[in-house]
């Protein structure tokens, strides 16, 4: 048995808060307090804090299941591996390489990223393969790339945020969503800097800001807009900085100009005193930032949103300087590193582009493929899911439940079960495991050693602490399984130290250049800043700060978006009057497929709810704990009332983790950004009435 702790990261969200696991007399490990990680200094939420329950879950799985006479039934691991490859060798054979689709999670470690995008495009020779990353910020990535040439959700680390001036947090719930990074909201106020808040909700991050913005749902781009119109008619512009380093003011200018204060009103809701309000305290102190997170990214136009607001930041001089920026607060565990290393649609490992022949080339070199055999772009992510069953034959699911966290829930779950083939490796029987024709049992993050990138592109080294359960196999040794039976013996070790320093090798040069980084130096420090490009004379430092001298396009100048307000794909009309919005809360996460299964955090948010206002309440005649129904042009939920003043009487707000009847991802709109392909979680129609 092992006896001393193992120092490690939580399996969760991105701020992968440092903790430690100490191994028990009865078996099992706990999670102590690790105070040395700057990021959370031993502050754990109650998922981190409970997830070694997950490891020992009696709902666990611990045997491959095959689908036999209609019912999962236990099978040998050589029964279940030989069933999926026959199966994906088959349809493609049938049907040609692009009949296979692969789906992928930010929660997967950069390894496990890495050597999935390699399988589909080595292995199995197919473009369709994207990851749930792309539901979580991917408007934020393309919006980052336009501006500054390259996408790192954070450009500092947070520990800047208590020193700057004033930070605007846009659509980012951090009370629930990251409990433990409040604690740089709180220094900074506390040093005299302000908290700008603009959530359609009065969320408890909300109720710590100095200032709270309530736009209608989907109308924070105006929002944005209307604050750079008061930025120019101020004379708060910084011209001298605009003119040196950055390109496309004019046009951003003029679009922000037809956006006056009261038109602005009126779209959003929010009065001209408030946006007034806000300019003084952005533009006033010497530094300030702008974060974003899901609020403003999961819109049909969330690329230009986000756009919207990293022009706020650069007509006043706030990006690429001390203690000032524009930054994204990605979501799951590895958001960051699982959309730089390969399993999105259109990427290769570094942050390459599959469509670029020198990117193709190098990648191919490391890999000892013919870069001509890589297949290019395949489709977003739900895209991919909507052509389940028609284009794509078969699918291999890795990390991810969509069945409850993808847009239109109740379609994607039709096209799922239309699929020829499906293989899901999971930990438990999630909704989309349950309809699988081969379920594969794989360990995880304390089971396992890993990296992973954090919301600051701070690369950590998770390490493994506890033996894995008995039947139990990793990804890894899944993917080299298969790749073993479909033909590839080589180029696909199981062990993670392995293939990261392939990934170190494939990244080498690119955006996100990971060769400065090996295992033994995350061992010793507390992660290390990509870009970290491997150096003769010692080792690299890293790059825990963005952009100070030069952005990272071809000019050294950042880009404005020349953007303008347009509404939501879908706005409330006679037959669907009310904006639903969608969001998290803080004893679950994303599709609960693990939190689900704790019972302390089932006991504090045991199933969905409507938040509504008590004017719309009264309309309905509905009181607290009522049964109301939510009715989409796509489908129907249900579940109790929330009666609150702390959200806008023209707006509901439904959590998403939970399957069934509650499932809000049975309304949600998927209506795509032009640009990054992210559906409009964030908005759609509905009516409500009593069940
Ligand atoms: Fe884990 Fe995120 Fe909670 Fe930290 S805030 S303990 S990383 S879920």
């Amino acid at each position: 048995m092992r006896t001393a702790s193992t120092p490690t990261h939580c399996p969760y969200c991105a701020l992968q808060c440092g903790m430690a696991l100490s191994p028990l007399p009865t078996g099992g490990v706990e999670v102590v307090e690790r105070p040395d990680f700057p990021v959370n200094r031993g502050a754990l939420c109650g998922k981190g804090r409970t997830a070694p329950a997950v490891l020992s879950s009696a709902v666990r799985l611990t045997s491959p299941l095959v689908r036999s006479g209609g019912e999962l039934v236990p099978a040998t691991w050589e029964e279940a591996l030989d069933r999926i490859a026959s199966e994906l060798g088959r349809i493609r054979d049938e049907h040609g390489p692009d009949a296979l689709g692969v789906f992928g999670g930010g929660g997967l470690t950069n390894e496990k990223a890495y050597t999935l995008g390699k399988f589909a495009r080595v292995v199995l020779g197919t473009s369709q393969i994207d990851y749930n990353g792309r539901f979580c910020m991917s408007s934020a990535a393309a919006a980052g790339v336009r501006a500054f040439g390259l996408d790192r959700g954070l450009p500092f680390p947070l520990e800047d945020v208590p020193r700057t001036g004033c930070v605007i947090l846009v659509g980012s719930n951090l009370a629930e969503t990251m409990p433990p990074s409040l604690r740089f909201f709180s220094e900074l106020r506390d040093n005299g800097g302000t908290l700008i808040v603009i959530d359609p909700r009065r969320t408890r991050t909300a109720e710590q800001a100095d200032l709270h913005l309530a736009p209608r749902p989907g109308t924070d781009l105006a929002l944005a807009l209307g604050l750079l119109h008061l930025v120019v008619a101020e004379g708060r512009v910084d011209e001298e900085y605009v003119r040196e380093r950055t390109a496309g003011w004019e046009e951003a200018r003029a679009a922000a100009m037809a956006h006056w204060p009261e038109y602005v009103e009126r779209i959003t809701g929010v009065s001209v005193p408030h946006l007034r309000e806000a300019v003084r305290l952005f533009c006033e102190p010497e530094a300030a930032m702008v974060l974003t997170a899901r609020g403003p990214e999961q819109q049909s136009k969330g690329t230009d949103t986000v756009g919207a607001w990293i022009n706020l930041c650069l007509a006043t001089g706030r990006a690429g300087r001390p203690l000032s920026g524009y930054g994204c607060l990605t979501g799951q565990g590895n958001g960051q590193g699982g959309r730089e290393h390969g399993q999105k649609a259109d990427q290769l490992p570094g942050y390459r582009k599959l469509d670029d022949p020198a990117a193709r080339a190098h990648v191919a070199e490391v890999w000892g493929v013919d870069p001509d055999s890589l297949p290019g772009p395949g489709r977003s992510a739900y895209e991919l899911l909507d052509a389940l069953g028609t284009d794509i034959r078969a699918l291999l699911l890795m990390g991810s439940n969509p069945v409850v966290s993808a847009p239109h829930a109740a379609h994607v779950e039709d096209r799922i079960r239309s699929l020829d083939f499906l293989a899901v490796c999971d930990v438990v029987l999630s909704e989309t495991a349950a309809l699988a024709d081969v379920v594969l049992p794989v360990t995880q993050w304390a089971e396992e050693t890993g990296t992973t990138t954090s919301l600051e592109g701070r690369v950590l080294l998770r390490r493994r602490a506890i033996d894995a359960p008995d039947g139990v196999r990793s990804d890894l040794e899944v993917l080299h399984e298969l790749a073993t039976r479909l033909g590839v013996e080589k180029g696909f070790p199981v062990e993670p130290e392995e293939v990261f320093e392939e990934l170190r090798r494939a990244s080498a040069g690119g955006i996100a250049d990971y060769s400065g980084i090996t295992y033994r130096r995350l061992a010793e420090e507390n992660g290390v800043f990509w870009p970290c490009p491997a150096r003769d004379d010692g080792p690299a430092p890293g790059t825990p700060r963005l952009f100070l001298d030069r952005f990272a396009t071809p000019d050294g100048r950042a880009r404005f978006a020349p953007v303008a307000h347009r509404p939501n794909a879908e706005e409330p009309d006679d037959d669907y009057p009310v904006l639903l919005t969608t969001g998290r809360v803080v004893a679950q996460y994303q599709s609960g497929a693990q939190t689900r299964r704790v019972e302390e955090l089932n006991a504090a948010a045991p199933g969905p709810f409507v938040e509504l206002h008590p004017r719309l309440a009264a309309r309905l005649g509905a009181a607290e704990g009522d049964r109301l129904a939510v009715v989409s042009r796509r489908g129907r939920a249900v579940a109790p009332a929330r009666i609150t003043t702390g959200i806008r009487p023209d707006t509901v707000f439904m959590p998403f983790h939970w399957p069934g009847e509650g499932r809000a991802n049975t309304l949600t709109n998927p209506a795509l950004d032009p640009i990054s392909r992210m559906p409009e979680f964030k908005s759609c129609a509905v009516r409500v009435e009593l069940a």
